[in-house]
């Protein structure tokens, strides 16, 4: 079965098999060696200054890290502003509710642009108390598309304010820049884009915020997390088998020529789909130049609904995606996550084929 889902992904044999190392104990110094590689290699993806940039990791899926990015990244008495278009902006609006963190949000519908002027009027508008931290999602998994950051974080960097941006569906195939000195925090998961196992999350955040951080959570406070980190310590017991598969599947990464090569790859692969099923008759949501490289969202071929389009491709070997909340009705989602290749694209689109003939 091939996953076309966006996480977890189809895995590689080789990060199949290095589940199947030792039983390690997370108080001995195997482990602390495990941890600091998958530390450095997290740090290294992006090429990024250790000095500036503190990698820190965390047993749950990607919404562990986005919650510990928010829950500790706003500074005590600060100011959010969430700018959502999609699920995952609106689960940050949740996150932030749920922790009674000062927040506003700015709605966009699911299909649109986060538009910078009213964003702009938004941050300007908020007189006594201005915004310490704006949270953006970068690429947008409910319809693929991928935010721009640059207008956002230019407006933030000359407002003072820090940008956190969930990338947990681009970190390691989209270009993110991390050069900007308004993004503190990049929130992402091992099994995306980073082809590991479900289990391990992580954050990359600057050390100059983690130094403003305020804990609001016990378990995912990030400061603490950071700190025993960088001591080769951990205050609870980690995932050590998502730890094995997430250091083997940074390797693979890095042999495989990095984030630049993977986004090559996902490109190719989503523009093969892309041209395959318009080819069929079946269109895509949003231009390609809108979306991102990891996962597409097209329109249900006419007379299809997304149950009977699941089942048969599922009995072809491939899963699929549903559109969440309101646009199951409408569209499905096809990811190029994982260990995927032209081949299975190939049989995927003759699998399509046989259903709308
Ligand atoms: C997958 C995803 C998450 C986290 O989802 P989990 O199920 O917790 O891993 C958060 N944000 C975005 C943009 C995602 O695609």
């Amino acid at each position: 079965m091939l996953l076309l889902n966006p996480g977890p992904v189809t895995l590689t044999e080789r990060v199949r098999k290095s589940l199947l190392q030792p039983d390690l104990c997370h108080r001995e110094p195997e482990f602390f060696d495990l941890q600091d590689e998958a530390r450095a290699r997290l740090t290294a993806v992006y090429g990024l200054d250790p000095a500036e940039w503190t990698p820190v990791l965390m047993t749950g899926s990607g919404t562990a890290a986005v919650e510990s990015m928010t829950a500790g990244l706003v500074p005590e008495g600060g100011r959010l502003l969430i700018v959502e278009n999609g699920v995952y902006g609106e689960r940050i609006s949740q996150i932030a509710k749920q922790y009674r963190i000062d927040h506003d949000v700015i709605h966009f519908e699911w299909m649109q642009a986060p538009e910078l002027a009213q964003i702009v009027a938004k941050l300007d508008a908020a007189g006594e108390r201005p915004y310490t931290n704006v949270a953006i999602i970068h690429h947008e998994t409910t319809t693929g598309r991928l935010n721009d950051l640059t207008g956002i974080s230019r407006v933030c960097r000359e407002r003072g304010i820090d940008l956190l941006v969930d990338g947990v569906s681009s970190f390691a195939a989209e270009a993110i820049d991390f050069n900007d000195s308004a993004i503190v925090a990049v929130a992402a998961t091992a099994n995306k884009c980073v082809h590991g196992v479900p289990g391990v999350s992580f954050v990359l955040v600057r050390k100059a915020a983690l130094a403003k951080a305020f804990a609001r959570t016990y378990y995912l406070d990030i400061a603490r997390l950071a700190k025993l980190q960088a001591e080769r310590n951990t205050p609870f017991t980690p995932s050590v088998q998502a730890y094995y598969a997430l250091v083997e599947a940074l390797r693979e990464l890095d042999d495989a020529g990095g984030w630049k090569k993977r986004h090559a790859h996902y490109g190719a692969l989503a523009e093969q789909a892309r041209a395959g099923l318009a080819a069929l008759g079946i269109d895509s949501v949003l231009p390609p130049g809108e979306s991102s490289v990891v996962l597409r969202a097209y329109k249900l071929p006419a007379g299809v609904d997304y149950p009977r389009l699941h089942d048969w491709l599922k009995a072809d070997g491939f899963v699929i995606y549903a559109g969440q909340g309101g646009l199951s009705k409408e569209l499905f989602r096809i990811s190029t996550m994982g260990n995927l290749t032209a081949a299975d694209i190939d049989r995927l689109l003759a699998s399509f084929a046989r259903l709308v003939k």
